[in-house]
């Protein structure tokens, strides 16, 4: 496949991860693997394969300081060994000390799918229940559903004010037909993808597979234009020492991006005034063009710009907020009668310092969040995992009986003789079953996962005695599982979840 579409909605299979580090700037997860503390074995095994901005997660790992992980499951069916790694996902970083969150994306399911609400909450209850029962924490985690949470809606609406429609035809491909739902669970999407940070920005880790890449993006996006409108009333009216304004100024200027496409109208006259002012310090964010012809003022003022740094809130800034800063720009002009020459700060403590401001102003300080890839397993019947296609997948709910035979008849990557086997060995790496043993069965265990491995290509395994061991495997870890799914109902049913509609 030359083309890879990444659409969250469809079908897509992602033949060729390597076009996502190039075409969407996902980042190998290969190149930070030394920096995580504790590696899953997901990891060490390049399931999980690649990562955007997974590093300030990592630090505060190291660091002991608060981070968050979330993910979502739409209930369109039963859960499946597929989704087992999302589950593992979420809880290993809640071991490693995260805050975690699990939640149910009904409303996605219902309006992008058409999900009745009978049949979602009929499978709700199975997500949550397995989630819990690998390990989730329930009393230091938060599992919700997002129809339910009052504050999540409310974070979507202000969302959906930052959002239009022209982002969502570009992004998702949505047109003239789409439903308006549709769009609603969109900012959903993006509220639950922030959610973490309501109470206290912090770096967030959004375990996923790669077809949900958009939405991450779209939430980044997002997280930086809610952030920058509160900066930019904050930076209006906080009354910041000397010292700290071009550190502030320096944070504004760490969002390049933002200049683009500015139009303000009132670009030209605050550029005035911050050329007779020759605020180079107040970090205003200006388009290019704006800010040449405010060099140039300076220039002509026999002023000499020690950096064009001056740069306007393009997209942002009210006109109120425009007022406020012009008013404040004015004031400056009397403390301000030279040059600050302090730029050369440290852009993460200026951030820092950005998000300080901002949340003391009430405003969300959202850090834009982290996401990790894994890769999609591969049917047992070949071709892509899906929860339609029962024979594809095994179910959590599966009778331990008939997951044992799914395994039995699965493909695998074997040859077609015993003998031919022996000789050149069989190809693990295209094997659903080998993909058993690395994804699920052996567990933490690396040397089993390899002695399978090597066995296998080396030619000393033989397809029906290693679909014997991962079959009996499959029953084993499906009686467990649901053992601890029964145990779990009671945690399930304890917490204040409403799980009826
Ligand atoms: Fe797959 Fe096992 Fe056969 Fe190797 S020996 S191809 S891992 S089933």
């Amino acid at each position: 496949a030359d083309e890879v579409a990444l659409d969250p909605w469809g079908s897509s299979t992602i033949a060729d991860y390597r076009k996502l580090f190039e075409e969407f700037g996902i980042e190998e997860f290969d190149e930070i693997l030394d920096e995580v503390p504790n590696p899953h074995y997901l990891m060490r095994r390049g399931v999980i394969f690649g990562h955007r901005d997974y590093r300030p997660v990592l630090e505060a790992m190291r660091d002991g300081d608060d981070f968050a992980v979330l993910s979502g499951f739409m209930p369109t069916g039963d859960p499946h060994i597929g989704h087992k790694l999302v589950f593992d996902e979420i809880i290993w970083h809640q071991q490693q000390g995260g805050d975690a969150y699990g939640l149910i994306a009904d409303m996605e399911a219902h309006s992008a799918r058409g999900i009745s609400w009978d049949e979602i909450d009929e499978h709700s209850r199975d997500y949550l229940l397995s989630l819990i029962a690998l390990g989730f924490d329930t009393e230091e985690g938060e599992l919700y559903r997002q129809s339910d949470n009052d504050r999540l809606q409310r974070l979507a609406f202000e969302l959906g004010g930052k959002a239009n429609y022209s982002e969502f035809e570009g992004i998702y491909g949505f047109d003239g037909e789409t439903n308006i739902s549709h769009m609603q669970s969109v900012v959903t999407q993006m509220a639950d993808i922030l959610y973490p940070q309501l109470d206290d920005p912090k770096p967030t880790v959004i375990p996923v597979g790669p077809d949900q890449d958009p939405h991450v993006r779209f939430a980044r996006d997002l997280a930086t234009r809610m952030r920058f409108f509160k900066v930019t009333e904050a930076f209006a009216s906080f009354e910041l020492d000397d010292s700290e304004r071009p550190v502030v100024a320096a944070a504004y200027d760490a969002r390049e991006e933002y200049a683009d496409d500015a139009d303000m109208p009132r670009c030209g006259e605050a550029a005035e005034w911050l050329a007779d002012a020759n605020l180079d310090a107040a970090g205003i964010l200006v388009d290019e063009s704006v800010r040449d012809s405010a060099v140039e003022k300076l220039e002509n003022a026999g002023m000499e710009p020690l950096r064009p740094r001056i740069r306007f809130f393009a997209r942002q800034a009210t006109d109120e907020a425009f007022e406020a800063l012009i008013e404040e720009i004015e004031g400056e002009k009397r403390r301000y009668d030279q040059h600050i020459d302090a730029f050369d700060v440290d852009v993460a403590e200026a951030e820092d310092l950005a998000r300080e401001v901002e949340a003391h102003h009430g405003g969300y300080g959202f850090i834009p969040p982290s996401s990790i890839y894994h890769r999609f397993m591969t049917g047992l019947t070949g071709g892509k995992m899906s929860s339609s296609i029962p024979a594809s997948h095994i179910s959590l709910l599966d009778d331990p009986e008939d997951g044992y035979n799914k395994v039995k008849s699965a493909t695998t990557g074997g040859r077609d003789t015993a003998e031919e086997q022996r000789r050149l060995g069989g190809e693990a790496d295209k094997c659903p079953v080998y993909e058993l043993y690395a994804y699920l069965l052996t567990g933490d265990d690396d040397e089993l996962a390899k002695e399978v491995y090597d066995e296998c290509v080396g030619g000393e395994r033989l397809c029906g005695g290693c679909k014997e061991q991962a079959a009996t495997m499959m029953r084993e870890f499906l009686e467990d599982h649901q053992e601890k799914r029964d145990e779990a109902e009671e945690i399930l049913d304890s917490l204040d979840i409403d799980l009826e509609t």
